[in-house]
Parts: structure tokens; sequence; C-alpha cells
């Protein structure tokens, strides 16, 4: 049987949903995060989740992370003053001391993805932007992937979600 255009359509759209409720289900799919069909074939092509390859993903899925669970500090580099608002909050929320909350930062989350496989995916998403050499970015940036918020974020800043226990390396190879 030769399949049509919108068989195929139909076909991914189901496979999508599957795959949906199986990281529903683990708990890999925050909201806000729901893949078009072309994204879908995307991570199929490349094995890599959508947002470390295209950065129109990457940025809308930053911005859901910074409005709705503060994301940041813009610039996280300690000697920018301006940042003692945002840590005096997050200070707030913790109920503890802006020193404490300070060692609570992406790089040591249980969501920090840092694992060989997405920094590869990291890499070749950046070099697709015309970069010569997405490794240096990733090292220079301390980026990792978000596993909550899905996208690019960097180990120096925190968000309202941080977990104990991170960073993941390469428990997923
Ligand atoms: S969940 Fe963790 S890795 Fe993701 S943005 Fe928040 S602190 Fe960073």
């Amino acid at each position: 049987m030769i399949l049509q255009e919108e068989d195929h359509l139909e076909l991914g759209i189901i496979v999508r949903i599957l795959d949906l409720n199986i990281k529903q289900d683990i708990g890999l799919v925050g909201l806000g995060n729901m893949l078009t069909f072309n994204h879908f074939l995307t991570e199929q092509a490349t094995g890599c989740p959508i947002a470390t390859v295209d950065i129109h993903v990457n940025l809308k899925n930053r911005q859901h992370a910074i409005d709705e669970y503060g994301y940041g500090p813009a610039n996280p580099n300690d000697d920018v003053a301006d940042n003692s608002m945002f840590w005096n909050k997050k200070a707030d929320m913790w109920k503890c001391s802006v020193e404490n909350v300070k060692t609570m930062r992406c790089g040591n989350c249980a969501a920090f993805n840092v694992s060989d496989r997405i920094k590869n995916c990291m890499a070749s998403g950046i070099n697709t932007e015309k970069a010569d050499n997405g490794e240096a970015v990733i090292e220079q940036a301390n980026l990792g992937y978000c596993e909550l918020f899905h996208f690019k974020c960097a180990g120096d800043r925190t968000c309202d979600a941080w977990l104990t226990g991170g960073a993941i390396e390469n428990k997923d190879e």
C-alpha cells in the first residue's frame, strides 16, 4: 500500500500523541512545550530535542521559563550590582539567605543535562546557526539542556523549579 501525504500526517500525529503521552507519564513535557509535526520530524531525524537544534523553539521555551519560573538573572555574573533584586527575591521564596540561594544554580540542578549526547546535539544546533565552534560556545556559556522546560540554559543561572542532586552527566548514554 502506498501512503498518501494525509496518511503520513495522520500517522505522525498519532505517533506524536503516543510519544507525548509516554513523556507526560515520565514527566518530561511541560506546559507550552507542544511540538509541531515538523518539529517531531526534526527530532526523529536528528535524534535531538528540538530546542537544541532550533533556536526559535529554544528562545520560546526560554521565555516561558523566564515568565513563569523566574529563570535568570539576565547577566548571571556575581559582580553585576543589579542582580541583588533577583537573588533577594529567590532568597525570599526559599526563605533562606542570599548566600545559600546563590548555591542553587542550573549547573547543579537535577534537570540540567550535560551528557555527551546532549552536548553533541547543542553543538550541531549552534553550528547550524553559522557558528564556527559550537563546542566552544557551550563551554564559554556553561550550557546544558533543561529537561523540565526544554531549552538550553546557562549553568550560572537558576529558576524557581531548581532541583537538588544535579547535574545529569552521562546517565542517558
Ligand atoms: S529546572 Fe533546573 S536546569 Fe531548568 S532552568 Fe530551572 S534551575 Fe535551570
